[in-house]
């Protein structure tokens, strides 16, 4: 059996995967001793319990996590940059159906599959992001062009799949996205939907249903990534199909920069996942920063702050992955479960799904 190695603070624990759901603290920071460069990532928050999972599904996630966080770590090994890493890691994500992202992507109340990304610079605060694309195969390389090769910082729906297809991004048929599981949940959310609606005879307040309390699945399953490389530079990025029967050209927090991205040199930087909206009013990511940069918190500190008060008292739920410049890494949620993972330079693993 694979062995993982998770260390909170200064304490080294060595268990099985087994035992992953054992761990304890889980919102504790994993720390290395000056560590040349780390690497954390997500692959979305919510219901995720263990006994809603099969051995065959939770090796799938553990596997794929694994593989994903191991290009980025192999990048910063080599003395990549942390933003190759962050975009490379992603795409191993977009590329997967397990995940709310890029192939595995959740659909619109109108049947189509709406893409938002984003990725931010920590040494320069450069930012790029799109949002509601629904033919660009990997949404974070459109975020990372749309950095680099635009004047612009946020492009959306036909104006950024023109440009997509200028800079030469891999472009495919819309229906390259489909998945029989998603479609189903959307079938489920609209019975939903319209229960509610025959309930009350008004129009539904909720633009999407959130849980899918049948299934006991979560609808999201966003994925991020931030990491620290051998020049000290911090990176981090967000990619997401949104959330289930979203509707209206609705946008959801992840290519926000300051909610659902945020990457300085100077503090840290931060990848969030959960219910968007909640993460927009709370300026998330951000949040996270100015309370390091301002009250001199340690990132521990404040993710501990903006996701279990400030978060929790706003009725928000979800969670956010960061790493600092000293290459802690916290993994913060108030949710059942959070898929993440983090590698430090020792080429330490430890993935996790539960909260304990
Ligand atoms: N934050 C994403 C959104 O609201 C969804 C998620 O992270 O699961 O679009």
């Amino acid at each position: 059996m694979k062995k993982i190695i998770l260390i909170f603070g200064v304490i080294a624990l060595s268990f099985s995967c087994k035992n992953e759901s054992k761990a304890e603290a889980i919102s504790e920071p994993v720390e290395t001793e000056n560590p040349q460069f780390s690497i954390v990532i997500h692959g979305g928050a919510g219901t995720i319990k263990k006994e809603n999972m099969t051995p065959e599904k939770e090796a799938a996630y553990q596997q794929k996590l694994e593989e994903a966080i191991r290009v980025g770590y192999d990048i910063l090994k080599n003395g990549g940059t942390s933003l190759d890493a962050v975009e490379k890691t992603i795409n191993v994500l977009e590329d997967s159906p397990l995940f709310n992202a890029g192939k595995g992507a959740v659909f619109t109340h109108e049947g189509f599959n709406e893409h938002d990304a984003s990725i931010m610079d920590g040494k320069t605060l450069n930012a790029g992001a799109s949002a509601g694309t629904k033919t660009v195969k990997h949404p974070i390389n459109l975020a990372r062009a749309i950095m680099e090769d635009s004047p612009h910082v946020m492009l959306s729906g036909k104006g950024a799949e023109i440009f997509a297809t200028e800079q030469d991004l891999e472009i495919v048929d819309p229906s390259y996205f489909y998945t029989e599981r998603r479609f189903k949940s959307l079938e489920r959310a609209k019975e939903k939907d319209i229960i509610e609606q025959d309930h009350d005879g008004d129009t539904p307040k909720k633009i999407a249903s959130y849980y899918d309390d049948d299934i006991k699945d979560y609808k999201m399953g966003t994925v991020g990534c931030a990491a620290l490389d051998k020049n000290g530079n911090l990176a981090a990025g967000t990619s997401t199909g949104g959330m289930t029967n979203k509707r209206w050209g609705r946008i959801g927090d992840s290519p926000i920069i300051g909610a659902g991205t945020y990457a300085n040199n100077n503090t840290c930087a931060v990848s969030s996942t959960g219910w968007g909206e909640y993460f927009i009013r709370g300026m998330v990511a951000y949040d996270i920063s100015a309370l390091m940069e301002y009250k001199e918190l340690s990132l521990a500190e404040a993710s501990k702050e903006v996701i279990q008060n400030k978060l929790t008292k706003l009725g928000g739920t979800g969670g956010i992955i960061a790493i600092d410049k000293n290459g802690n890494m916290v993994m913060e949620f108030n949710t059942p479960g959070m898929y993440r993972a983090t590698m430090n330079d020792k080429g330490e693993l430890y993935v996790g799904m539960f909260k304990d």
